[in-house]
């Protein structure tokens, strides 16, 4: 098997605040500079790096806010997210568990830490995703699947090293519940110190791969924890070998082919389509939500 180069291995950008609840670091398309397009059909990736959540007795996050022409894919690592949206969705999210929202042809959502998490503080970690449409999907119908632990696939590896768990697509042979629009696989791992760990993805497939516990070497470079590797397009293979316990997220997704015109919450194809979003959000169009 030939293996993606390392084409390049990111610290996290300077972290910003999403409402009152969320400190994120933005990879992309912001931080890394690597343009809007270069891990197409992943339009935004933010990371919630592990920080201790103070208690609180009024849960932060952030509040009712519209979303058109992709999806939000909001992984859980550590604390739990709660998230209500105007197509009448609702959901709690744990440690290993997934929302992954279809905005489609518009939806306003919030998003907020749980309640009794709010109330007993800890540890949080997160990884939110923003998954773009292509333009004949982009005005769907909007959809909500909350993928909970006992949903994922899961793959042992050999001699109890670990395992990998499959939110999309799927690892040898085992598939992940998520539906997609388009080829995108979604794998997590905990790998323990010395486990090694083989992934195959098309050539063409934008991937990548960010570290959120321990250290990995990853087709020959060293990824310590809260960095992402970018690989380039060429080969199939992502070789891991977990220099210390280590868990990691996997991202790789075949590129939708279109122009990328985008606005804070809403990602189009043209600059029209943009117009008629924030139009179509201003009169109300996106529904309601308290
Ligand atoms: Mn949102």
């Amino acid at each position: 098997m030939q293996y993606k180069p390392v084409e390049n291995v990111f610290a996290p950008p300077a972290p910003h605040m999403v409402g009152d609840g969320f400190k994120v670091h933005n990879f992309f398309p912001s931080g890394a500079r690597m343009g809007a397009r270069r891990m197409s059909p992943f339009f935004l990736m933010d990371y919630g790096a592990k920080t201790v959540i103070p208690p609180s007795e009024s849960p932060r996050g952030v509040g009712a806010h519209p979303h058109r022409g992709f999806e939000t894919v909001t992984i859980a690592f550590h604390g739990r997210v709660a998230h209500h949206d105007s197509a009448g969705n609702s959901g709690i999210i744990g440690e290993g568990e997934v929302q992954w929202m279809t905005a489609g042809s518009g939806i306003l959502h919030k998003e907020y830490h749980e309640k009794e998490f709010s109330l007993s503080g800890g540890p949080m970690q997160m990884v939110q995703l923003w998954v773009n449409l292509p333009a004949k999907y982009k005005m769907s119908k909007p959809g909500y699947q909350g993928l909970t632990r006992d949903m994922m696939g899961k793959v042992e590896l050999p001699d109890g090293m670990g395992h990998v768990n499959v939110i999309a697509g799927e690892y040898r042979g085992i598939k992940g519940p998520a539906h997609t629009f388009t080829p995108v696989s979604l794998l997590t791992a905990e790998l323990k110190a010395g486990a090694e760990a083989e992934f195959s993805f098309p050539a063409n497939f934008n991937t990548g791969l960010l570290v959120l516990e321990g250290k990995v070497t990853a087709n020959g470079a060293a990824v310590p924890q809260d960095r992402f590797a970018l690989f380039g397009n060429e080969g199939e293979g992502v070789a891991v070998q977990a220099e210390a316990d280590s868990k990691i997220l996997l991202l790789s997704g075949e590129p939708i082919d279109e122009p990328i015109a985008s606005y804070g919450p809403f990602v189009m194809n043209t600059q029209k389509e943009i117009m008629q979003a924030v139009e179509d959000y201003q009169a109300g169009k996106f529904g309601r939500l308290e």
